[in-house]
């Protein structure tokens, strides 16, 4: 065999062996994914993101949460939005008047991969506003990759499930996001509470916010007043003397909710 014979022959087993890697790994994905999302993972691989993926984490009603490894050794956050949820159709409205998404595509699919791109979106300005939330890596079409908010496989919990020592001192540093948000994001998350906060290394970190709303939006009042309302109504729980709904409304926005806002009547 000459050498240009045997650099081809090498040529054509690195080329099986990479073909039957992918086929094991499409075996292991294949049982938990449907067939789409599991080449949707694939190609991560391929594209060095994702160069392991494993447990799942998470469960929620249009998302399961998966633990993954980057190819620098990074822990990974992946989201993959479900295909297959009806629980889509109430988000419309978030969707709706956000003028980032017109012309979107109707339809299940695209609106599922207009969700996932939209928090995506939002991380990513949210960062860019240097807010504390996960990192963003990549978004493909119902996969979101993230930064995962934990250590060592193990996730940070949310601020429901950790007995804080100073409450008082947790609404304070949610209230200031709450004003960073708004001032330096433009945007309204649209979904805070006690659910969707980590605790990590003595901080919240808001996470799921593939609802927020830019400040344009027509309901982002509405939305804004709602998020307070659940704050407060959770650090009263923990008994933190937490500034009046109004008044912490007046102090973000300058003005004072209408009698139009508070009844919350969209
Ligand atoms: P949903 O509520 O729509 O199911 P979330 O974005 O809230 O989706 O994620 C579900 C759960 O997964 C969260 O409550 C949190 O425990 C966990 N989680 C989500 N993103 C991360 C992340 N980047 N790092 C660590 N845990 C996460
Ligand atoms: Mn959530």
């Amino acid at each position: 065999m000459s050498d240009k014979e045997i650099d081809r022959l090498d040529i054509r087993i690195d080329q099986d062996r990479i073909r039957d890697k992918d086929r094991d790994t499409l075996k292991v994905i294949e049982s938990v994914f449907d067939f789409q999302t599991s080449m949707l993972i694939v190609k991560l691989m391929n594209k060095g993101i994702i160069k392991d993926i494993g447990f799942c984490f998470s469960t929620g009603k249009e998302a399961n949460v998966y633990h993954g490894i980057g190819y620098k050794g990074k822990e990974l956050a992946i989201k993959i939005y479900r295909t297959t949820t009806a629980e889509f159709k109430r988000n419309w409205m978030y969707v709706e008047g956000d003028p980032r998404f017109k012309g979107y595509k109707k339809g299940t699919y695209a609106f599922i991969y207009t969700w996932a791109r939209k928090e995506f979106k939002n991380l990513k300005r949210m960062n860019e506003a240097k807010i504390r939330v996960p990192v963003p890596i990549i978004v493909e079409k119902n996969v979101l990759v993230m930064e995962f908010i934990g250590k060592k496989e193990k996730a940070a919990p949310l601020i429901r499930e950790v007995n804080l020592k100073k409450p008082h001192k947790i609404y304070g540093k949610i209230v200031n996001i709450l004003f960073r948000l708004y001032d330096e994001a433009k945007i309204v998350h649209a979904d805070l509470s006690e659910y969707n906060i980590l605790y990590f290394q003595k901080k919240p970190i808001i996470i799921d916010v593939s609802q927020a709303v830019l400040l344009d939006h027509p309901y982002a009042p509405v939305f804004l007043y709602r998020d307070i309302l659940n704050i407060n109504r959770y650090f009263s729980s923990l008994s933190v003397n937490v500034i009046p709904d109004g008044e912490l409304y007046e102090q973000i926005t300058g003005t004072f909710p209408s009698p139009k806002i508070i009844s919350m009547e969209f």
